[in-house]
Formats: C-alpha cells, sequence, structure tokens
C-alpha cells in the first residue's frame, strides 16, 4: 500500500478573489481590487452590512472580516466594495472543484473554497508530490485567476492546518515528524476545532501553545473539557480527527447553507436560494449513493437567534425535487418573515441507496421519475459540467433577473444583495 498523501487545497481570500478575476475578466476593473484596499459586503449606498472578505491593503488599515461596513468605511474611507454575489462563487467554486478533479482521484470539497484531494498512489503519475502541487496551484491561478495555498500531509487534519500557513500562493508541508517544528510553536487557537472561547480557557489553564496542550495530561483536559478535551489532545499530536472526511461528515448528515449580509425579507428570494441550497444537497447526497429520511430547514435571524424545524419522509430520498418542496414546506412553517442572516436545509437518517423502490400509496411511478430526472441532470453535469444544465428558474437568475430584482426592490427600501459565508459544501 502506498503512503496516504492528502492535500488540502484552500482558495486565499475567496470571494475578494473570485469577484476581482471576475471583475478583470469582464473589462469592469482596470486595477485589480486584490491590489486596492477593497472588500466585499454590503451596499456602499446604504452602508449597512458586514464585511465579508477584504483585500490585504484593506487588513493595513484594520479591517476585518465581520465588522459592520460603516465602521470599515470609518477606518478607510477610501475603502472599494464589492457587493456579494453567491451565483459567482458557486460558479467559481465548481470550475475550482472540476479543475482538481482532473487529477485527483477523490476530491471532497469541505466548504465552498476548501477541497481535500486524496492523492494517495498518485506520485507514479505525476512525479513528487509537493512538486506536483506547485505546477497544480500555478494552473489553478493561470487559468482561473485566483490563487490558493495547497496543504500536504498523511492526513487531513495536518494538511488543512498547513494550508493554512503563510498566504497566498504557497504550497507547504505539515507531516507529521514536522510537526514539533511547525505545528507545536502555534497558539492553541490556531488548532482545528478549538473555538475562542475554548481557547480562553486554555489559556487560564497556562495552555498556549498546541505544544503546551499536546503535553497536557489527557485527565487534566477531559476534566475541563470532557470528550472534546481527549480529541483536542489527539489532533494537537496529529491524529486524523474521525469527522473530517465526508465519509464520517455524512455520518452526521448533510447540510447547506448560505449567510446573508442583508436582512432577507422577500419570500420569492428567499424560496430561490431555498432551491440553490437544495440543488446542492441533493447532489451531494446521490454522489454518495444515499438517501435521506429527515429532512430540515434553519435559520438564524437578524439577531442572531437561531431556529429549525424538521420532517421525516414517507421514504427516503434523494431527489432534489422531492427535498425541495418539504424545505420550502417547513420553511412557510418556520418562518413568519422576519429579517434572516442565515439559512440552511440540512438531511439525515441516511439510508443507503439500494437502488429498490418503496412505493407509496400515491406514489404511481412518480418518485421513480424523479429519481431517474436527477440521475439525468447529474449524468449532465458530470459530463459538461455544472453549468451545462440549469433550473430555468435561474437562468440569467446571476445576471438580469437578480438585478432587476434588487433594483425593483431598492426601490422600495435600500437593501445590500446577498453574501454567503459557507454556501455549497
Ligand atoms: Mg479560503
Amino acid at each position: 500500500m502506498p503512503d496516504p498523501i492528502i492535500f488540502h487545497v484552500d482558495v486565499n481570500s475567496a470571494f475578494l478573489s473570485w469577484t476581482a478575476s471576475d471583475r478583470m475578466a469582464k473589462g469592469i476593473d482596470k486595477v485589480d481590487l486584490r491590489d486596492l484596499p477593497s472588500a466585499i459586503g454590503g451596499d456602499p449606498k446604504t452602508r449597512h452590512g458586514i464585511i465579508t472578505a477584504k483585500s490585504i491593503p484593506a487588513k493595513r488599515y484594520g479591517i476585518v472580516t465581520g465588522e459592520p461596513v460603516s465602521q470599515a468605511l470609518r477606518k478607510c474611507p477610501s475603502l472599494i466594495l464589492v457587493p456579494g454575489d453567491y451565483s459567482l462563487y458557486a460558479r467559481q467554486s465548481q470550475a475550482l472543484m472540476d479543475l482538481l478533479r482532473k487529477y485527483a482521484p477523490a476530491v471532497d470539497p469541505f466548504s465552498i473554497d476548501e477541497a481535500f484531494c486524496d492523492m494517495t498512489g498518485t506520485a507514479s503519475l505525476y512525479g513528487d508530490p509537493v512538486l506536483f502541487a506547485h505546477k497544480l496551484k500555478d494552473e489553478i491561478r493561470r487559468d482561473l485567476g485566483f490563487t490558493v495555498n495547497v496543504g500536504i500531509s498523511s492526513n487531513h487534519l495536518l494538511a488543512k492546518m498547513a494550508s493554512d500557513f503563510t498566504k497566498p500562493d504557497r504550497v507547504h508541508t505539515l507531516w507529521p515528524r514536522e510537526i514539533p517544528r511547525k505545528m507545536w510553536p502555534l497558539p492553541a487557537a490556531d488548532l482545528l476545532f478549538v473555538g475562542e472561547s475554548t481557547a480562553q480557557k486554555l489559556k487560564s489553564l497556562g495552555i498556549l501553545t498546541i505544544g503546551d496542550l499536546a503535553g497536557t495530561p489527557e485527565d487534566l483536559l477531559v476534566s475541563h473539557f470532557g470528550k472534546h478535551g481527549s480529541q483536542m489532545l489527539a489532533y494537537a499530536n496529529g491524529t486524523e480527527p474521525s469527522d473530517l472526511t465526508s465519509r464520517h461528515r455524512k455520518s452526521r448528515g448533510f447540510s447547506n447553507e448560505i449567510t446573508i449580509s442583508h436582512d432577507l425579507v422577500d419570500r420569492e428570494e428567499a424560496r430561490l436560494i431555498l432551491l440553490s441550497l437544495c440543488e446542492t444537497l441533493a447532489a451531494r447526497i446521490r454522489l454518495q449513493g444515499d438517501k435521506i429520511r429527515l429532512v430540515g430547514v434553519y435559520y438564524k435571524d437578524s439577531s442572531f437567534v437561531s431556529a429549525s424545524r424538521q420532517t421525516r419522509l414517507n421514504r427516503s430520498s434523494s431527489s432534489t425535487q422531492t427535498i425541495y418542496e418539504t424545505a420550502l414546506s417547513l420553511l412557510h412553517e418556520l418562518w413568519d418573515g422576519r429579517p434572516l442572516r442565515l439559512l440552511g436545509v440540512r438531511g439525515s437518517e441516511i439510508d443507503k441507496d439500494s437502488g429498490s423502490y418503496q412505493m407509496d400509496l400515491f406514489d404511481a411511478g412518480k418518485n421513480r421519475k424523479l429519481d431517474q430526472l436527477d440521475a439525468a441532470v447529474d449524468q449532465i453535469r458530470d459530463k459538461f459540467g455544472d453549468s451545462s444544465i440549469r433550473r430555468a428558474v435561474f437562468l440569467g437568475a446571476d445576471e438580469t433577473d437578480l438585478k432587476k430584482r434588487r433594483s425593483n426592490r431598492s426601490r422600495k427600501k435600500p437593501e445590500d444583495p446577498t453574501e454567503p459565508e459557507t454556501p455549497c459544501c
């Protein structure tokens, strides 16, 4: 068996890079946004919304992701603000995944701008993995117009940690033997799955670096953090977590969500976003050869209050239409029209798709037809790319329709465009 080799490919400042390269390609900008103090977020006219991505020059003004646009403009009055465009992000993400699939035997998208590539056994095809990673990132920059970091290791955790070292446009390795030198000096907060509040608590225990954590007795960590304590100890020593790969992630179910920078109040817009979320979710479920029994929707409102609702299907399904119709009726029940900032859909209670059909009373072959339709769409997209077939409702949605809808609504009230943080994957 060849030694495992995992790449973690992560787009640098994804939303900003994707926007900048798209605007350069369309001739909108003469100067690259990445070279100017610029940010994605909100609406420059209304000064509403939050910053979801910023350029390196903007960072020098102290602008941080997640801060209100009005505050960022006070720090840098000449800041160029560009509204978010989730259909652009979805297209750029798809282009990246398609390029990775040309070379990697297995591509596992981790979020809209990150993917794990299992490159085990490819050395005979591509040669040294580090040299190949350089070629891969250069091809992405040349053909797609944006830069990525590639982290390389023998497991997912270490590859992901490695891709987070110095940016942009870099390749880093983090082999297990390099852990003491490259990973242990980092602050504990840099370790995957260590959140801000955990890092604070670790600090109060005198655990400042990942190396400190790696050397802490397990029972001490368990007494303060429970099961998460032993998990953190394992990660600090480079052990693969059980939930980083799609195989394990999917045992918890599938989910797909979008963060929106403006207050989402328009039911028609919410319906379109939900449909787009369901399309990606259902395609991923089918890709894994699965079906789900439980469908849920969830949201966060503008005061960051969460709510969710779920229901069990009569029969397990991977049909886009079934999942979408169910999710839409759940959203109708759940949502009273309050302004939303995040919308998500999830599927769980996974059945392996046996290809057999449990007909319900009213089925009459409809479900089989829906499944055949989805399979045909998947095949076409697999062969000719994601944009080769689109729902009529989305045709031109990224261009004319959304613009029209936005300008119609902006006459009624000022608003910002939609911005996702983790829409697909
Ligand atoms: Mg990224």
